[in-house]
């Protein structure tokens, strides 16, 4: 039997559906939702990130503003500018692209934004709240995961969740909330890395498998039980002779995945457009927040 797929689009059209009432009472307090996105240097795939995330917002009448310096900005120049965009109310969230040039220590940008308008939930103080079981701003991948679940009907408690990748972006955020002690998870998490033997001994004693590599084709129908569900959160760019001249493909073997997955998320189209729906999400509660 064929997959079911698990469609992103579906679900970040449902979230920005519920979201509009939320905008329209911010507004009638001429309050609109608005984003700082910085980007640095020219890295094309970072281009397309940034340009369909500011797409959405515009598309949901948020404002957002985006900031571009060349690659060779220093970081005490990007650091004065984030101590501006905390100390100016016009912006409710900031967001820095990454990755960053080497020259430029990420942690240090990261840990420079105010947690409070820290709406990508990368801040340590996020992370932590999170890690405690009490978060105030999720990370917008695995929030995006989260909510793709929640959509389909998806049981976590009683599954056994094996992510691939322990990223503070993806792996190692996901793994939190699918173990957490709360309805809609409670599941039992196993976390793969470059450091675990034998990854294909735990994707397929797994019930569901959140893949974040960013290893083209890695996971294999071999690889998984009869029935698994597989949420591909890779994005690959593989050449080929569209206009773009790249298509992108995610971390599973699509191919093989569809003769024993029971559903799957599709690359692109999956949790790529889920993780800009809670980028607008997060935006809307950072625009809440100042008002109590
Ligand atoms: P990352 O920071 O590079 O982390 C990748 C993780 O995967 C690391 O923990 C790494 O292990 C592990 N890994 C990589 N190759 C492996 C292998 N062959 N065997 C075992 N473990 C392996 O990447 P990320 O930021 O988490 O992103 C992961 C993927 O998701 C990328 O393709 C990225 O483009 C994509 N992504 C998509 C979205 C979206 O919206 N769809 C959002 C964010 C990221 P070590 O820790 O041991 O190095």
């Amino acid at each position: 039997m064929e997959p079911k797929i698990l469609s992103g689009k579906e679900v970040s059209n449902s979230v920005y559906a519920a979201l509009k009432g939320r905008i329209t009472t911010l507004k009638s307090q001429s309050i609109i939702p608005s984003l700082a996105v910085i980007i640095v240097g020219e890295d094309a795939a970072s281009q397309v990130y940034v340009r369909n995330k500011t797409r959405q917002f515009s598309n949901h009448g948020l404002f957002s503003d985006t900031i571009t310096y060349p690659s060779d900005i220093t970081q005490e120049v990007l650091l004065s500018k984030i101590y501006e965009l905390n100390k100016n109310i016009q912006f409710h969230g900031i967001l820095v692209q990454l990755p960053l040039p080497n020259h430029i220590d990420e942690d240090a940008i990261i840990d420079a934004i105010d947690p409070k308008k820290d709406v990508d939930g990368f801040h340590p103080y996020n992370l932590g709240c999170l890690a405690a079981g009490k978060p105030i701003f999720i990370p917008c991948t695995p929030k995006g995961i989260m909510r793709i679940f929640h959509h389909y009907n998806i049981t976590i408690s009683g599954k056994h969740v094996v992510v691939v990748g322990r990223s503070n972006i993806v792996g190692r955020p996901i793994s939190i909330l699918t173990s957490l002690k709360q309805a809609n998870s409670n599941g039992t998490t196993t976390i793969c890395h470059s450091g675990t033997d034998n990854i294909s001994h735990y994707t397929k004693q797994a019930d569901i498998i959140i893949l974040a590599m960013g290893s083209l084709g890695y996971l294999k129908g071999d690889h998984v039980k009869e029935g698994a569900i597989v949420i591909d959160v890779g994005i690959n760019r593989v050449t080929d002779n569209s206009p773009k001249g790249y298509k992108l493909v995610g971390d599973g073997d699509q191919l093989s995945l569809s003769e024993k997955v029971s559903a799957i998320t599709p690359v692109p189209g999956g949790v790529g457009p889920m993780t800009i729906a809670m980028l607008v999400e997060n935006t809307v509660e950072a625009a809440e927040r100042t008002q109590v």
